[in-house]
């Protein structure tokens, strides 16, 4: 270890303790030592004292003894395997030792554990100094043994393997929501950022450009793609797969970042103590003079859709984060004009939520009393108040050949709101994508092969599960199979292939029958497709889909109806637990109609920014109904 480490090795290094002396040894031997089930701990200590054919007498560590059932029992590993950095190389695998393995290593700090070809990381809920440029230099070109684990070693290794074998690599983060994949990924991008910028062969004017705005881009996308939620306040709702690009000598060249599945029902509700996306709350509480003006801005109090108003995170100033955000944005190279073109989307999605409609009193068309709201908006998206309200209350809509004039319902005034506030959005977080894209696209440079990390939102359960949960639920089951599959069916048939003497073990975690549940198309169909069929029925209704669901799958291994008495109600055994789905909403979640009238709008507006986010707007009846 190097000697300016010495201080931080005590969080990455085992120290030297009992585990080797040969009295904890024979201590382990002559007690006979096991584990047991624990309804408190999982599984427990306990010394055997006395075997009776399929039953055997234990002594647990408080001295009680207790008869537990001989399959019940789990093999201790010697003291000598004690906070092992390689669970494989345990005497005894099983579910016991590593649990324990992996406690005892988090009790003295140490996080990161292999296991076989992959690493475990339990979140540690602080900062270690475990993270610092000394501990990468450390890391830097080190084979795996040749230091304790940590994910710079599985970024080196795959990082080098990439430059040797000239094949591409992908690190993928799996866990539930806030076991801390996101965390890790920032580390993947913290390394290779060093790591690359210190590779170079050649003087660049941009040296250290790119590496710089890599680090930038992660903050703007958490800022429009994180939120708090009840398992971890800053939970990303959206799944990103970023591709560092490199050269032949391991020179980083550009990165791209796809993105997945944005959560965006998010900007209009959000369960109790939960927040809509972070740059909501940035914005209200960072925004300045003449840019709050020109955004329009108001209290916290006064925004609907942010239902619980300045919810605060412990320990985090909104306020400050905001100029944070704003100087990612300019690093990132985005223009005055971009900066403020973004933020007026984000408000004036706040000012949907406050426009309010009520139902006319002879009829059951929708009125809107008060236009306030609907002025700010209009006048931060460049677009006509008197056109933008006719088109929410009397749209036209073609009926057969002909364009109608059809009026709305309050029911339908307010939906389409909120479903333009969330295409609203959705297209923002696309154009940011796009734009930091742009800037981190170097085609000019060559590149030879990627270093890709994948990280998406992790599988959930709330009290309320809705559409949203059950496709991030679905993509980790999908995610989980493909890890499954690669480490436990591929490295088999491996084996087999270089003739390795070996028994195929089915270690039972094919997740199929869950994905099947879910993505089948028919014989009989899944849940998405016979969510797809109902959207083509006129008539029906979240509960008829709910009762085709229950028709169709009611046998199935993976499914059953609800213990709620809920009509709207059903359950999903995945592999990370049993989930109650409440599929109020599912049919218009899933078809997603958004009103064309007003999309022609914004694609005409006065705002460059804002016709630009339309580019692709429908506005092909627009001609027709314009005066
Ligand atoms: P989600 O699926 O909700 O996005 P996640 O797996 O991405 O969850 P993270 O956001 O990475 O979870 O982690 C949740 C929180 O846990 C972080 O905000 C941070 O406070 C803490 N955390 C995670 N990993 C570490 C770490 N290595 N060191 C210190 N704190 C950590
Ligand atoms: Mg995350």
């Amino acid at each position: 270890m190097a000697d300016q480490t010495a201080d931080d090795g005590k969080y990455l290094f085992l120290e030297n303790d009992f585990r080797n002396s040969g009295m904890a040894q024979a201590d382990w031997a002559a007690k006979k030592m096991v584990w047991v089930p624990s309804e408190r701990e999982g599984f427990e200590q306990a010394s055997i004292k006395e075997e009776k054919g399929d039953e055997v007498l234990v002594e647990l560590s408080n001295g009680q003894k207790v008869t537990v059932n001989k399959d019940d029992i789990q093999k201790m590993n010697p003291p000598k395997f004690s906070k092992v950095e390689d669970m494989a190389a345990l005497t005894f695998l099983n579910e016991a030792s590593v649990l324990h393995n992996l406690r005892e290593r988090y009790f003295s700090s140490l996080i990161y554990t292999y296991s076989g070809l992959f690493c475990v990381v339990v979140n540690p809920y602080k900062m270690l100094p475990i993270y610092s440029e000394k501990i990468i230099e450390m890391y830097k070109g080190k084979k795996r043994h040749e230091v304790p684990p940590h994910i710079y070693s599985i970024t080196d290794n795959a990082y080098r393997n990439m430059l040797q074998d000239r094949e591409d690599q992908s690190i993928l983060c799996t866990g539930e929501s806030g076991a801390g994949k996101t965390e890790n990924t920032k580390k993947v991008i913290q390394y290779l950022a060093v790591v690359a910028s210190s590779h170079k062969g050649k003087k660049d004017v941009n040296t250290g450009e790119l590496e710089k705005q890599l680090l930038q881009a992660n903050p703007i996308l958490e800022a429009f793609g994180n939120a708090k939620t009840i398992k971890n306040d800053n939970s990303s709702r959206f799944g990103k797969f970023i591709k560092l690009n490199f050269d032949v000598t391991g020179y980083l060249v550009g990165a791209n970042i796809d993105t997945y599945l944005l959560e965006k029902s998010r900007c209009i509700r959000q369960a109790s103590t939960e927040r809509a996306f972070h740059i909501f709350y940035y914005m209200v509480a960072g925004a300045k003079d003449k840019m709050r003006e020109e955004l329009l801005l108001e209290d916290f109090s006064k925004y609907r859709f942010l239902m619980e108003g300045h919810v605060e995170i412990p320990g985090q100033q909104d306020d400050e984060i905001f100029d944070e955000t704003l100087e990612a944005m300019e690093i990132m190279g985005f223009t005055e004009e971009e900066r403020l073109g973004m933020l007026k989307v984000v408000s004036t999605v706040l000012q949907l939520g406050n426009v309010k409609f009520e139902k006319e009193r002879n009829s059951e068309q929708a009125t809107m009393p008060d236009n306030t709201a609907a002025q700010k908006l209009c006048h931060l998206q460049g677009i006509n108040v008197t056109d933008f309200t006719r088109a929410i209350l009397t749209p036209r809509i073609k009926v057969g050949r002909e364009v109608v004039q059809k009026a709305q319902t309050k029911q339908q005034a307010d939906f389409a709101v909120e479903a333009l506030a969330k295409a609203m959005y959705e297209r923002l977080f696309r154009w940011i994508l796009a734009r930091v894209n742009k800037t981190l696209d170097k085609s000019k440079r060559q590149s030879s092969s990627f270093l890709g990390i994948l990280d998406i939102a992790g599988f959930e359960i709330f009290e309320d599960n809705s559409f949203e949960q059950l496709c991030i639920n679905y993509t980790n089951e999908r995610l989980q199979q493909l890890f499954n599959h690669t480490m436990f069916i591929l490295e088999q048939e491996e084996y087999k292939r270089e003739g390795i003497q070996w028994n195929f073990i089915d270690f039972g975690l094919d997740l199929q029958p869950c994905i099947e549940l879910i993505e089948r198309p028919n014989n009989p169909p899944g849940i998405l497709a016979l969510l797809d069929e109902e959207c083509w029925f006129p008539k029906a209704t979240d509960v008829s889909f709910v009762d085709k669901l229950l028709n169709t799958h009611s046998s199935h291994a993976k499914f059953s109806k609800s213990k709620h008495k809920d009509k709207l109600m059903f359950t999903v055994m995945h592999y990370a637990g049993k989930v109650d789905y409440n599929a109020a909403n599912w049919l218009t979640k899933n078809m997603d109609p958004l009103n064309d009238n007003v999309t022609a709008l914004l694609n005409n507006s006065s705002n460059s920014f804002i016709q630009d986010l339309w580019k692709d707007g429908q506005w092909i009846e627009w001609w027709a109904w314009r005066p």
